[in-house]
C-alpha cells in the first residue's frame, strides 16, 4: 500500500522576498511527515509532525509567529481528525502553548472534540504539552512587517495502512476580536476527512468558509468529482459571498488536489510513487 501527504502554508499574498522562506518551510514540514509515513507510521502522526514544523517556523501564521489580536494577544486554533473512526480533537482561542496541534492531538480520542480558552490550556498542561509564556509566540522584530490577513496551515496524509488524517493550525488574524474563532477548528468547515472519500483542509476567510461549510461541500462532491473540480466548486461557493480561500485534498487512492482564489497558496506534496516532492507558491508557478 502506498502513502501520500500534502500540506499548505496559507491562502494569502506572499511577498516576493518571502517566497523562498515559504518553499523551504513547506518542504521541511513535508519531510517531517514523509519520514513518519515512509517508516510505516500513522497518518495522524505524520500530520502532527508536519504541522509542528510549520508551527515552529515564524514564516507561517501558526504557533510561533502567530498574529496579534485586538488586545495584542496571541490566540490560536488547531484541530486534527482521523478518517476511520471520525475522531476529532480541536482547540480554540488557546494561549501560551508552543504547539496547538499537539494539544489537539492529545484530545483526539477523548469524548470532547473541542476545548477553548483557559480550559484548553489547562488540558494542555495536564497532558504534558509544551507550555510557554504568552509573549514567547511573538518573534522579535525581524524588521519585516508581518502580513497576517490569512494563513492557517494545513495537512492531509494517507498512511501505508490506508488510514487518513487531516490537521489545521491557525494563529488568528491581526486585530481580530478577542475570543474570535475561525473555521480551522470547526469540522466540516475548515477541514474534514473520511477514509472512504478523502481529506480536505482550507485556509482563507474563516467566517465565509464556515458560512458555506466548505470542507463538507468538498467531501459531498468528491464521490462524483475530481479533487480539483470539488475544490473549484467550493471556491465558487465562497467567492459568491465575497470570500477568498485555498484548499488541499487527498483521496484514499493517493490523488492530490489543490486550488485557491487567493493570490498565493504555498503547497507541497509527495507520495511513495514520487521520487521528489513537489512544491509551489501558487498555481501560476505550477503552470496550470
Ligand atoms: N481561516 C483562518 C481563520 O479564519 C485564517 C486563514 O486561514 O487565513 O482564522
Amino acid at each position: 500500500m502506498s502513502w501520500a501527504i500534502i500540506l499548505h502554508g496559507g491562502a494569502k499574498e506572499i511577498d516576493p522576498e518571502d517566497v523562498d522562506a515559504h518553499r523551504v518551510g513547506c518542504l521541511r514540514a513535508l519531510e517531517a511527515g514523509r519520514r513518519v509515513l515512509a517508516g510505516d507510521g500513522s497518518a495522524v502522526d505524520a500530520v502532527e509532525a508536519a504541522i509542528r514544523v510549520l508551527e515552529a517556523d515564524p514564516t507561517f501564521n501558526a504557533g510561533f509567529g502567530s498574529a496579534l489580536n485586538a488586545d495584542g494577544a496571541v490566540e490560536m486554533c488547531a484541530s486534527i481528525m482521523e478518517g476511520s473512526g471520525f475522531n476529532v480533537g480541536g482547540v480554540a482561542v488557546i494561549r501560551g502553548v508552543q504547539h496547538p496541534i499537539s494539544v489537539a492531538r492529545a484530545l483526539l480520542f477523548k469524548e470532547e472534540i473541542l476545548l477553548a480558552g483557559d480550559g484548553a490550556r489547562r488540558f494542555a498542561a495536564e497532558n504534558d504539552c509544551e507550555l510557554c509564556h504568552f509573549a514567547a509566540l511573538v518573534p522579535r522584530s525581524t524588521g519585516r512587517k508581518p502580513v497576517h490577513l490569512h494563513d492557517t496551515v494545513g495537512c492531509v496524509a494517507l498512511d501505508s495502512a490506508g488510514r487518513m488524517a487531516v490537521g489545521t493550525s491557525a494563529g488568528g488574524l491581526d486585530g481580530a476580536a478577542t475570543g474570535r474563532v475561525g473555521d480551522s477548528p470547526m469540522p466540516g468547515c475548515g477541514f474534514y476527512v473520511d477514509d472512504t472519500v478523502g481529506g480536505v483542509a482550507f485556509s482563507g476567510d474563516g467566517e465565509q468558509i464556515a458560512r458555506r461549510m466548505l470542507a463538507a461541500g468538498v467531501l459531498h462532491r468528491m464521490p462524483n468529482a475530481s479533487p480539483d473540480a470539488a475544490l473549484q466548486s467550493a471556491l465558487h461557493d465562497v467567492a459568491r459571498i465575497g470570500g477568498s480561500a485555498g484548499g488541499i485534498v487527498l483521496t484514499p487512492a493517493g490523488a492530490f488536489g489543490w486550488q485557491h482564489n487567493s493570490r498565493d497558496f504555498a503547497v507541497a506534496y509527495q507520495s511513495s510513487r514520487m521520487a521528489e516532492p513537489a512544491c509551489f507558491a501558487n498555481k501560476a508557478q505550477a503552470g496550470h
